[in-house]
């Protein structure tokens, strides 16, 4: 068995859904498990609703939510014909399950109340394409992921139960195996929690639901369709050179996700190397291209991999008092980076004090500066740059460093990374 995993520019427009059903014309004939995104930006549209409701802000909640119900509305009448009416009662289902929550007055905290209105984006999106697909006589069964995958309530971050969902998935598509071309299709990017809350798992979160599909499945292999060739070297908008590779290792993946490439969600690969499950990216805009194939190899001859993250900002930390900064304050802070959930992309330590390369979150860091001048003192340097290089080469170090003012510079064997501005 197969899985496949379209992402939410696969199924933004009529074309499109129509585009993915041919790709499953294509590939039938095994059974195939497909997990989809919500529809192009609907999760951003969605994350919109969540803070007018929180801040108090019903009307406005409830306005920015017709908007996305007529999105909806819009897409499946042109979509479907037979199926219409049948697609259009299981959306007004969904419609009225968040619209009743934005009747209620918000007493939980942000997290839980974005879980529960941003996960109706991939419920909605699978009902239509579920509906077009049967149309079109690819017959196949929509199932509702928050029966499957079991999660903590951790909400927006939710971890995965893989027992009770290991369980609950195998038990659900073991007919797989009887019934060669059956096909199932379920949402990405969402589980529920023992009390049937419903969780996300992470924004971009659909590919790591792929993953943990195709690991508990033992699938042949997962496809990620996207609207790229494959993964390219570096962001073909900002390096018109750009090359596809072809073949790369799951560490390579790994590593490359790690340092902020967007390709695939960093948790995806995990799931996949534990059970050597091939990846193959491929571009949904042209199936016949190759794509990329990501599996177990030794990396040779890789081109050097670029990857710029902007929005970063440092924050320099000093001792206070000319103490070392030893064990204790390091703890400390490590501390304050788990709780005010951040990751440091970067961190440069010295005698009496340190630098921190984090992402800009404008409220996250200031919190987190307010808590570490408990430890040490603070200052922020905003708007500036990461610039990575995996097997940095010096002609592409001195290519992508012409002009830039360089503010922190760490090197490894295979990898370069400069913060500047
Ligand atoms: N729809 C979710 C997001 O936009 C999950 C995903 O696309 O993978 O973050
Ligand atoms: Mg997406």
């Amino acid at each position: 068995m197969k899985v496949f995993k379209f992402g939410g520019a696969s199924v933004n427009s009529v074309e499109r859904i129509r585009n993915l059903a041919s790709i499953v014309t294509q590939n039938t004939g095994q059974p195939l498990v497909i997990i989809i995104s919500a529809m192009g930006k609907t999760t951003n549209a969605l994350e919109k609703v969540v803070a007018a409701f929180h801040a108090g802000r019903k009307e406005e909640a409830l306005a920015l939510f017709e908007q996305i119900k007529n999105q909806h509305l819009t897409t499946s009448k042109y979509l479907l014909v037979t199926r219409f009416n049948e697609c259009l009662a299981r959306l007004t289902d969904l419609f009225t399950e968040v619209e009743w929550l934005l009747h209620d007055k918000p007493v939980r905290e942000f997290d839980y109340y974005y879980d529960q209105v941003v996960c109706i984006g991939e419920l909605l999106s699978t009902c239509i394409v579920s509906s077009y697909l049967t149309e079109t006589g690819i017959p196949n069964e929509w199932l509702d992921v928050r029966d499957l995958l079991r999660t903590d309530n951790n909400f927006r971050d939710a971890g995965i139960d893989w027992e009770i969902s290991s369980a609950r998935i195998l038990q659900k598509l073991s007919s797989v195996i009887s019934h060669p071309s059956s096909i199932f299709l379920t949402q990405g990017f969402i589980g529920a929690t023992e009390d049937n809350e419903s969780t996300t798992l992470g924004r971009e979160g659909s590919d790591y639901t792929a993953a943990v599909f195709a690991n508990i499945l033992d699938a042949e292999s997962l496809s990620i369709w996207k609207d790229v060739e494959g993964v390219m070297n570096a962001d073909p908008r900002l390096f018109p050179d750009a090359q596809l590779i072809s073949e790369l290792s799951y560490t390579e993946v790994i590593e490359m996700a790690f340092y902020g490439a967007q390709v695939i969600h960093p948790k995806t690969i995990k799931p996949l190397q534990n059970k050597q499950i091939p990846l193959l990216v491929k571009c949904f805009l042209d199936p016949s291209l190759p794509g990329t194939l990501i599996h177990t190899r030794n990396d040779k001859h890789l081109p050097p991999i670029i990857i710029i993250k902007n929005n970063q900002v440092i924050l320099h930390l000093h001792s206070r008092d000319f103490s070392f900064v030893g064990d204790e304050p390091m703890r400390s802070l490590y501390e304050l980076f788990s709780l005010h959930k951040v990751r440091p992309n970067l961190i440069q330590t010295g005698a009496i004090g340190l630098q921190v390369c984090l992402d800009d979150h404008p409220e996250k860091i200031g919190m987190l500066a307010a808590t570490a001048s408990n430890i040490f003192d603070v200052q922020v340097e905003k708007q500036l740059s990461l610039l990575t290089i995996r097997h940095y080469t010096e002609e592409i170090v001195n290519r992508l460093c012409e002009g830039k003012n360089k503010v922190l510079v760490q090197e490894t064997k295979d990898t370069l990374q400069i913060v500047y501005y």
